[in-house]
Formats: C-alpha cells, structure tokens, sequence
C-alpha cells in the first residue's frame, strides 16, 4: 500500500505513520526526519535546509523532490510506504504523480490550530534517537532524559511558539490545498485527530480499509 498522511505540523503524523508501519509492515518515510539527519550529518543538503527549517518556512520544492526521489527507489519502499510530511505543496504532489507513482490512500488527520499549539509548545525530542515525548502528556520519566537510550531531550527550535504560528500559516496556505487535489483523485480520507492517540489511531486503520 502506498499512503500519504497529510495534516497539519503536531497533528500527530509521525505517531500514526509508526502505528501503520507497524501494522502494514511498510517503510515510514518522514521528510523532516531526513532533513534533520542530514543538517545532524552537515551534509549540502542539511545545510540548504537549515535556514528555511529553524524559521518554519518549507524547503524549497526541488530539494524535497530530490529527497523523495532517492529514498522511494530504496528496496524496501518496494511494497508500499507510508509518506509523513510530503507532499506539503501542490507542486510536490504533482512531481510524485510525475514519478509515476499510484498512491492508494491519502488520510488527512484534523486538529485544531489552538490544539496544535498546544501540543507543539510542550514536545520534546531526544536529541541522540528522537524518540518524542510531551511535558503534559506523555513526560519522560526523567525530566530531560529520553527513556529509550538516555540522551538528551529538548524542545526542537521550530517548535518554539512563534515559529509555530508561522508554521500553521504555511500549512494553511501552502499544505491544505491538498485535501482538495487528493479528494478530487477520490483518495482522501478525513480522520478526527483531536482526542487520544489510541483513538486517532482506530480510526486511521479503519480508514485504510474503506
Ligand atoms: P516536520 O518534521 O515534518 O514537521 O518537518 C520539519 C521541517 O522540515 C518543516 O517545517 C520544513 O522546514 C521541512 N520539511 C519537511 N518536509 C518538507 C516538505 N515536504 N517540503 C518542504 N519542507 C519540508
């Protein structure tokens, strides 16, 4: 199966892409996760990115194009895979229907501005294998300390509170058109992402099987 998960930064994609992999047995590619390992690595591509990242802008088109393009012909992309965070602007989505590659199910995952806020403003991520946490609902049991491998975890600087509006604006303006590009193929599907993560992620999986 290939799937894209679109909705807004915070909506949870990450966390539902883990939930279908698991379950589908197919890669999760997150674009952001790529781009972050690579500013890690400082590699040209990491260093394009780092300005337009720190500031919650996208990427320009032809770097994330060039990004998807190399990990989708990677082997294990061969029976599907779930892509987090690309497509985000109309252009990108076109270039993938120019790879020649059929998409099977777009699910857009709806949280409110206010809740995304909400939940952003309190994420922290471990800076050595970026498992997430949450200060409010889901704290490590160490305050500052990732529970899977003790590395250091922080508040990624897009996620701070005024690059988080900015981020919103940009998903409005630049992501959302692609609900309706996605409902005209007739592959859209709308999951309520607003209550527990366990709920959201019923509803996605039921979402795939319609
Ligand atoms: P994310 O982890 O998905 O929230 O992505 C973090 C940041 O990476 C975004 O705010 C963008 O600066 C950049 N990025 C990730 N994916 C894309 C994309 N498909 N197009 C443009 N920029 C992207």
């Amino acid at each position: 199966m290939k799937l894209i998960l679109l909705g807004a930064p915070g909506a949870g994609k990450g966390t539902q892409a883990e939930v279908i992999m698991d379950h589908l047995n197919i890669p999760a590619i997150s674009t952001g996760n790529i781009i972050r390992e690579a500013l890690k690595n400082g590699t040209e591509v990491g260093l394009k990115a780092k300005s337009y990242m720190d500031a919650g802008k996208l990427v320009p088109d032809e770097v994330v194009i060039e990004i998807i393009k190399e990990r989708l012909a990677k082997d294990d992309c061969k029976n599907g895979f779930i892509l987090d965070g690309f497509p985000r602007t109309v252009p990108q989505a076109e270039a993938l229907d120019a790879m020649g590659i059929a998409i099977d199910k777009v699910v857009d995952i709806e949280v409110a501005d206010e809740k995304i806020a909400q939940r952003l403003g309190g994420r922290r991520v471990c800076s050595n294998c970026g498992a997430s946490y949450h200060t409010e609902y889901k704290p490590s049991k160490v305050e500052g300390v990732c529970d899977k491998c003790g590395g250091p975890t922080v508040q990624r600087k897009d996620d701070e509170p005024a690059t988080v509006l900015d981020r919103l604006k940009v998903y409005h303006e630049q992501t959302e058109p692609l609900k309706d590009y996605y409902a005209k193929k007739g592959i859209l599907a709308v999951v309520y992402g607003a209550e527990e993560v366990s709920e959201t992620s019923a509803r996605t999986l039921k979402a795939l099987e319609g």
